[in-house]
């Protein structure tokens, strides 16, 4: 099968949030036109011009580019890739950083879809997040951006803030809603190895939110997004009627795609490919002619069906069977039913017969639901 998704990882940012841990160079724009070059010899790889559907923009930050930089980028890829009809164009953004020169360039190079790194709506959480926005600019990115006919937003945020509580993030959640975004990802925070964040904790500096208050989080943005039509469709991703990100969509289906990018990583013909994720020796390989390739994975048929059992539970319409079947060629039942089982009879796991999904109970605590499956 070929591929109809890409993905463009844009490795910038002015600073290192505290609890990031992506693949990305803080303070280095002097970096971003040996990136431009060392991206455009990445697709040199693609032949001719590949037709696709979904196209994403991710980082780092894509829009801290500066508006010229941003326009080559766009110009590098869309001179390899042609959107079909009814496509979805998505680039990820920073309110700190989208001014209405930069939101003139997103409108004009056709991206139909933001989804804008809000995380919070209260000055606390911010500086704790270490972010460099207040929640007035969210309100004016989303002003500029529909006022340039970009409506297909999505606002991210994040519970679970050191010091926030639970009326802290009520009213983010409200504020967000009053915002009207089609589409809403709320993630608790995470605290990964080698972040700041993580040596903060491990020296007693940084309380993590206890883990009642972060299930009365969850509840809450399960409880109050829907009721204002964004239905949960995925564990921390909400949309209305026809917005779900296709894109991740593609991911969740266990699609074929291409990246490109320090760090990036490709699912093409059953294989998983992931890049250099120094972006240095990303642009040194490309730079001297070497594959920007750090990591092959041939991926086995049972390790393909159990990554599609992973992403197909984070969903809330589940794994059906059958598609399960005809994708992977393995029944669900032969490789996993004693765990649909004993997770089922937990209350944790709902059998339809045709699906099985995680029951809301399973969401929250979906990530040891789901490591039984692995
Ligand atoms: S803005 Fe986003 S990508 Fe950049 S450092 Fe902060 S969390 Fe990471």
């Amino acid at each position: 099968m070929t591929y109809r998704s890409v993905y463009v990882h844009v490795p910038f940012c002015r600073h290192r949030c505290g609890y990031c841990d992506f693949t990305l160079v803080a303070g280095r724009d002097d970096l971003i036109g040996d990136y431009l070059d060392a991206l455009d010899l990445e697709l040199k790889r693609v032949e001719g011009v590949v037709e696709i559907d979904t196209l994403f923009f991710g980082g780092g930050t894509p829009t801290h580019l500066p508006p010229e930089a941003l326009r080559r980028l766009f110009e590098i890829v869309l001179s390899r890739f042609r959107l079909a009809s009814g496509y979805e164009f998505s680039v990820e953004a920073n309110p700190a950083n989208l001014s209405l020169e930069t939101v003139d360039v997103l409108a004009q190079a056709g991206v139909n879809r933001v989804s804008l790194g809000a995380q919070s709506f209260d000055s606390r959480s911010l500086a704790m997040l270490e972010r460099d926005h207040r929640a007035e600019d969210i309100e004016l990115a989303v002003r500029w951006l529909r006022r340039q006919g970009i409506a297909n937003l999505s606002l991210d945020l994040i519970f679970g803030v050191p010091g926030q509580n639970l009326a802290e993030w009520r009213e983010t959640i409200r504020r967000a809603i009053e915002l009207q975004p089609p589409h809403v990802s709320a993630y608790g925070l995470t605290f990964e190895k080698g972040t700041a964040f993580w040596t903060r904790r491990q020296k007693g500096q940084l309380e993590q939110a206890d883990e009642e208050l972060e299930r009365a989080m969850y509840a809450v943005a399960m409880e109050e997004l829907p009721a204002a039509r964004l239905v949960q469709y995925e564990l921390s991703n909400y949309a209305h009627a026809g917005f779900e990100c296709r894109h991740n969509a593609m991911y969740w289906s266990g699609e074929p795609f291409e990246a490109f990018g320090p760090g990036a990583a490709r699912l093409i013909d059953g294989v998983r490919q992931t890049n250099h994720r120094s972006v240095f020796t990303w642009i040194k390989r490309l730079q001297s002619g070497e594959s920007p390739v750090g990591e092959t994975d041939p991926l086995t048929a049972e390790g393909r069906a159990r990554e599609l059992i992973f992403v197909g539970l984070r969903r809330t319409s589940g794994i059906d069977r059958r598609i399960f079947e005809s994708r992977t060629s393995l029944s669900l039942d032969a490789l996993a039913g004693g765990s649909i089982r004993r997770q089922t009879s937990l209350g944790l796991l709902e059998d339809t017969g045709t699906h099985i999904r995680l029951t809301r109970e399973g969401r929250f605590v979906a990530d040891s639901v789901i490591a039984e499956f692995l």
